[in-house]
């Protein structure tokens, strides 16, 4: 080995190379060295050094080319920290000039001497000369672009290998500082002083003359990026570079036997088999599936440089599990390995990747999973399409409770108003319907039947629409989706990580469809059980609503009487899905007027129903609408002042946990408390309900009251709260709401704008608020527990489906958190991450 130049490490199995220093290229070519695959030589430059270099310091290219050997060409690569940073392009085939050119014509033939020598002039003029490439075609004659480049300079092309050199590395340690360069990684989460190392590398041709043997260039991998099975799949070229074939007539192979074409494997059986071996060697010693790059010269394998095989989220699930499996890497790094966030896109159906289709815009993700449909501008549509059998994207300004039939029918949800929590997100949430929230791009003239927006979009009721609630997009047109698989690999990882996460994961289930997903999904329990939307559903909604328009206590009553066994079946059914595990019902919470119809066709239909005249009805929900009602007559407010709904509803609960086998303790939450006064009266009621079932069944039962604080005053005073209460359940969706003094429904009008500009560092409807909410559940947690030490406390807003959130649960002891059913897995996975 030749020695090297200040700022310049050459790459052996012992020279001090660090990722943080020389970047992850150098790192893994080290490792190869290691491994004892036949890398050419490489030098590394540190981050320091390139810097510097950008700077204007002095750099000896000389010295580092004569490390090389004389007349050697080398390659500049970028190397920085992470794989996903960028970095400048690569320059092949430095040290091109007149007089290697002639030599190599005797070397490898005129033709490949020619190529690249046209490679290089075109790469130096247009990335370092920065010059227009339409007037470089590589493939021109030498004379030709020679001549191009003394035009557009005034100077000959330069002919020292050492200049040359210099000038490349100066041109890209320059270009990482450039504006793009800069922007585009730290939207890849780069720090602003992110360093670029660059690899220097001895170049392995890729051309040569035929008749001394095989030369080309390829990348071979070991398993499906897509799946993550075994396979060996990679392209090979014969005369090329980097997978540019820069001589006529260069074959393009398969590296494995393949139907569709010729292979490596038989051309070349002995580098096939070289290939192979290197590749298991990489997997066993560098733990990871890796894709080779590797060029042939006249008979001889060289490798070039390795990188962790890009892959689809199922893939990356499949190949952690099968490294754990083979003993290579612990199960508990296959757990670390698999970014919690990915499970979601596991879950659902997706727009297939390589379709290539441009968005109409692109709203809020509000619910995974991609759906296409014909458009249907109400929930009335959205049913009779279902009655049709004919797929429908609901597509409303804002969704509200007399929308949920139809968006249960829906294939997915486009609303131009809300945020992640308004309603039609929460709702389509925890119905796993796909939904996208925001769009306000697009204009809704529900009057005329169009969807209007960006770029001439013009779509009338009938059309097909797809969206992707995973990533926000709205496309006009049918888009190519993919199907969501639960394979082996993910329940195995998942075992894994809930033999190691100390905090539990339930479920947010309103209906046995939902409770059967959580199940599926393996959540220990039902922790928020919406009870209102189980009045949701045609038959029933009339009787709410009846029970609503009741003048007489007695036509509340009889109401309410034919409501209980409905309710008692859902509870029963609940129950029976959930085997013995937990069941939190929530009382309930809406105020009434969500119950109402609120379009004229709605109330004349109401009027019908009821047999009331229409101005009549119209003037009883006039009377039920509130200004502000998320503030007004909800929650316990609504227990308090029309005590009977509850009465039935605990009712119900108790005769199907009655009525249950296994026997359950059901566990009753009370909704939107400031109070311990609430608390109080809305548990002697419930005490005075179960003493009268006991005494009418001779029946001994438990229950367990909890309460949900979701008022800034019941944490505060969560003390007094909790010594009533089992269990406290932080709702941190109206918690955020009103520590804010911000609307669920309305945020999304500026929150796009406040967090672009970091007033919010992120949506605190989506991410935990810590300094602010979160200092509301911490003086909870603490004064709660003060009064009574074991207290069960959990979470139950959308926050339990959110990685940072759930560490910020666990930190303060919370027993679980309950999220969708869809995030079940992923909050198993990220809990276990926090525990490892
Ligand atoms: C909450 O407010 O956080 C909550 C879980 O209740 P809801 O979303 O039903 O208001
Ligand atoms: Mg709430």
């Amino acid at each position: 080995q030749n020695p090297s130049v200040p700022g310049a490490t050459p790459i052996t199995p012992t020279a001090p190379i660090r990722a943080a220093a020389h970047g992850g290229r150098a790192k893994c070519l080290q490792r190869l060295v290691r491994l004892g695959l036949p890398v050419p030589r490489t030098e590394a430059l540190d981050f320091d050094t390139v810097r510097g270099i950008a700077n204007g310091a002095r750099f000896d290219a000389a010295g580092l080319l004569a490390g090389f050997g004389e007349g050697v060409l080398v390659s500049v690569r970028p190397s920085s920290a992470a794989d996903d940073w960028g970095g400048p392009r690569s320059v092949l085939n430095i040290g091109m000039c007149d007089a290697a050119h002639a030599r190599l014509a005797h070397g490898v033939g005129a033709a490949a001497a020619d190529a690249l020598y046209g490679r290089f002039i075109h790469a130096y003029a247009v990335q370092v000369a920065r010059l227009d490439p339409e007037d470089f075609d590589p493939a021109a004659p030498i004379p030709d672009l020679l001549a191009a480049y003394r035009a557009a300079l005034g100077e000959p092309f330069p002919q020292d290998p050492a200049r040359q050199l210099g000038d490349v590395l100066r041109a890209m340690a320059r270009a990482w500082d450039g504006v793009s360069a800069r922007l585009m990684r730290q939207a890849q989460g780069a720090p602003a002083d992110a360093g670029l190392g660059l690899v220097v590398q001895r170049m392995a041709l890729g051309v040569g003359d035929p008749r001394r043997g095989e030369s080309g260039s390829g990348l071979i991998q070991f398993v499906d990026g897509a799946t993550g099975q075994p396979q060996i799949t990679g392209r090979y070229r014969s005369q090329s570079q980097g997978r540019e074939a820069l001589l006529p007539g260069a074959d393009s192979l398969f590296v494995a036997r393949d139907p569709r074409g010729p292979a490596l494997e038989d051309r070349c059986p002995e580098i096939f088999a070289a290939l192979v071996e290197q590749g298991a060697l990489c997997r066993t010693r560098l733990r990871e599936e890796m894709q080779i790059e590797f060029t042939i010269g006249h008979g001889t394998l060289h490798v070039l440089d390795a990188v962790r095989v890009t892959r689809s989220a199922p893939a990356a699930v499949a190949i952690a599990v099968a490294l754990a499996t083979d003993g290579i890497i612990p199960e508990s790094e296959a757990v670390l390995r698999v970014e919690p966030r990915a499970l979601l896109d596991l879950l659902h159906p997706r727009i297939a990747p390589d379709a290539g289709l441009r968005a109409a815009t692109t709203a809020i993700a509000a619910s995974p999973g991609a759906a296409t449909g014909r458009i249907v501008f109400s929930a009335a549509a959205a049913q009779a399409a279902a009655a049709r059998e004919e797929p429908a994207i609901l597509v409303r300004r804002e969704t509200a409770s007399g929308d949920v039939h139809g968006m249960h029918l829906a294939q997915g949800i486009l609303t131009i108003r809300g945020g992640p929590t308004s309603h039609a997100a929460v709702i389509a949430r925890g119905l796993g319907v796909p939904c996208v929230v925001g769009a306000r791009d697009l204009a809704l003239d529900d009057g005329a039947g169009r969807l209007t927006g960006p770029g001439g979009l013009d779509l009338a009721e009938g059309d097909l629409l797809t969206i992707d609630g995973g990533t926000g997009a709205v496309i006009a047109g049918v888009a190519p989706l993919i199907e969501p698989e639960l394979d082996a690999s993910f329940r195995t990882l998942l075992s894994w990580a809930d033999e190691r996460r100390d905090i539990g994961v339930r479920a947010n289930c309103d209906s046995p469809a939902e409770a059967r997903i959580a199940r599926r999904f393996e959540a220990e329990g039902i922790g928020l059980c919406r009870t209102e939307n189980m009045f949701l559903d045609g038959g029933r909604l009339t009787i709410m609503r009846e029970m609503i328009f009741a003048e007489a206590a007695s036509d509340r009553q009889a109401a309410l009487d034919r409501l209980l066994p409905v309710q008692r079946a859902d509870f029963t059914e609940l129950f029976r899905i959930m085997a013995g595990r937990p069941v939190t019902i929530r009382l309930l919470d809406p105020p009434l007027h969500e119950f109402l119809p609120a379009d004229t066709e709605g109330i004349r239909d109401l009027a019908a129903a009821l047999d009331l005249p229409v101005a009549e009805v119209k003037a009883r929900i006039a009377a039920l609408t509130e200004v502000n009602p998320m503030l007004g007559m909800r929650g316990v407010r609504l227990g308090i002042t029309l005590p009977e709904i509850y009465d039935m509803q605990v009712r119900a609960i108790f005769e199907a946990a009655l009525a249950t086998q296994p026997r359950v303790t059901p566990e009753i939450m009370i909704p939107l408390i400031s109070t311990r006064r609430e608390v109080e009266i809305v548990k002697a009621r419930i005490d005075t309900v179960a003493a009268e079932i006991r005494v009418e069944t001779g029946e001994n039962f438990d229950y367990a009251l909890g309460v949900m604080v979701e008022t800034p005053r019941a944490a505060l005073r969560a003390g007094d709260i909790a010594d009533h209460a089992s269990f406290l359940s932080f709702g941190t969706n109206d918690l955020t709401q009103m520590t804010y003094g911000l609307s669920r429904d309305d945020a999304g009008r500026f929150m796009a704008a406040y967090v672009a500009q970091g007033v919010f560092p992120d949506d605190p409807f989506t991410r935990l608020d810590t300094q602010g909410v979160g200092e509301l559940l911490a003086i909870g947690a603490t004064r709660a527990r003060a009064v009574r030490p074991g207290i069960t406390l959990s979470i139950c807003g959308e926050h339990g489906g959110d990685p940072d959130s759930i560490a910020f649960c666990r930190d303060r002891g919370f027993a679980y958190v309950s999220c969708s059913p869809f995030r079940v897995p992923l909050a198993r996975l990220a809990a276990a991450h926090l525990a490892i």
